[in-house]
Parts: structure tokens; sequence; C-alpha cells
């Protein structure tokens, strides 16, 4: 934790960053590794930034993979050809925006999945969101019996109701949970990590409730991380262009509260965990 007296340096270190031209001190800082274990790269993000322009960011930044998801899904396509070694593809579920609110409601849903599969390397299925409401969608569970036959992970926007019904239908399965799910108190989160042993949860947007007004990590929070530090992965989710755009801001807020975890917590939440969720076996 900073006190206010080491924070006036830093602060003028920022402020000189700002003033100066060229990439900010976030971008040019030698950090620990990070890696992604949350994103998108839509067809709007590909218009704005090329599969060589995402490898600079990476680079800069220290990004050493990201798992990505696209509506449509062959930006995914794209962005993995480019890179790999570094891009773990996932199948989303919406061949446009539009699917997102109804895709557990139509039967074409699962029709298109499977196709997909067998034609790419793809090494999961989501960000899907759906829930309550929803829990006993037969194309969910059609969902989860074709990752469960084809031993996929699955990455779930959604509430308990659903991680519960998942693993109702499929002990075994992998599950990404996004976002600290939809309540996102330690205590509650605990709960649900304990009933469910090969869930994992990831961080992303959630990054503001773990600080204090000065940047401090709080004590639950720092608590949480430490307990079930095998089992969360830190996560940007480039949600829109916008949030590509200022990637280097987001990593920096990010690593702001991963830098004053303890070893080796710290290492599993930034990267340890998400090489392992998504067997990128060749950069551990
Ligand atoms: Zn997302």
């Amino acid at each position: 934790m900073l006190s206010q007296q080491q924070k006036q340096p830093l602060l003028a270190l920022l402020i000189w960053a700002l003033l100066s031209s060229g990439p900010t001190w976030a971008e040019t800082s030698h950090q620990p590794p990070l890696f992604d274990s949350h994103s998108h790269y839509s067809k709007a993000d590909a218009q704005r930034f090329s599969p060589e322009d995402i490898a600079r960011k990476y680079d800069r930044l220290n990004i050493i993979g990201a798992m990505i998801s696209s509506t449509p899904t062959e930006k995914t396509e794209m962005l993995f050809n480019a890179m790999p070694n570094r891009i773990v593809p996932f199948l989303s579920l919406y061949p446009s925006k539009a699917h997102k609110p109804v895709w557990m409601r139509r039967t074409s849903t699962f029709k298109r999945i499977e196709p997909h599969l067998d034609a790419f390397p793809y090494q999961g299925i989501g960000e899907f969101h759906i829930f309550r409401p929803d829990a006993y969608s037969p194309v969910l569970e059609k969902v989860v019996k074709i990752a469960q036959e084809r031993k996929l992970p699955l990455q779930i926007h959604g509430d308990a109701t659903i991680i519960h019904r998942v693993y109702q239908l499929a002990p075994d399965l992998t599950v990404i949970w996004a976002h600290l799910g939809t309540v996102p108190v330690p205590e509650y989160l605990k709960q649900v990590l304990a009933r469910h042993p090969n869930l994992y949860i990831d961080t992303s947007v959630r990054d503001a409730l773990f600080v204090d007004d000065q940047g401090n990590l709080k004590p639950k929070w720092r608590r949480f991380f430490i307990q079930h530090q095998d089992r969360l992965l830190a996560a940007i989710d480039t949600y829109s262009t916008q949030r590509w755009e200022k990637l280097g801001e987001t990593v920096a807020v990010i690593r702001g509260w991963l830098n004053q975890l303890p070893e080796p917590t710290r290492s599993k939440l930034a990267w340890k965990n998400g090489l392992d969720v998504y067997k990128m076996t060749h950069l551990q």
C-alpha cells in the first residue's frame, strides 16, 4: 500500500508522462506479465485496430495472451490466425448482437455451434449472457451437453442460479464466471466457489470495487483473493472499441490492485491461473 508521501513522486511522474508526447508511463514501464482472461474483438474493433496493432499493444503492455470472443465470431478467428500462440479463441453464440437476449430461446443457436467447432480450433464457448428466468432453457442444456462432449470450458455472464443449473447438468465442466457474477460480494462468492470445484471467476470490469479512494486494496478483497488464489483470473474485457483505445489506462488500473497482493497470489491472478485454465502451456 502506498502512503500519501510515497504517492507524490508517482503523481509527478504521471503528470510528466501525460504532458510529454509518446506512450504513457503505463505503456513504457516494465510491468509483470498479464494474461487477459476475458476480452472481445468485434467487427468495429477490427475496423479500428488490425491484429498487428493488437499485437503491438500487447507487447507494449506485457500482455502475454488473451481469451477472445467476437460477435460475429470471424474476427476472433482472424486474431487467432495472426497470433496463434497468444490468443485463446472462444465461440460466441451470437451471429449478431440482436441474439444476445434471445439465443436461449432459439434452436438455431445450437445448430450453428457444431459446424463452427468442427471447422476451427475453438477452445471454449462464450461469453454468453443468461439469467435466472432462463435457467431451464433446453437450448442452454444442449450447449452444456456440446461443451461436455467436446471437453470445452464455458464463459458465462449470469447469476448464481445459472451456475448451479450448469453444474447440475455437468459437474465436471470448467466454467469461467464473468465479472464476479451479479453479486460481487466476497462472502457470497466464497459459497458459490465452495459448492462448485470446477468454477473459476474472472474479475473484469469490477476493479473499482477492490480499492478505496486512495487506491489501496480493501482488506476484505485482499483476504478473498489470497484465500481463493487458485480460482480467480484477472481480466480486462474489451467490450467496446473505446476500451481498446484506452487499454493502457485500464491495464494500469488492474495492475494498481494486483500489485498490492503478495506473491504467489499476485502472479496466479495476473497470469498463471489463466495459462492453466486456458491450457496455454507453451507460455508457462
Ligand atoms: Zn465480455
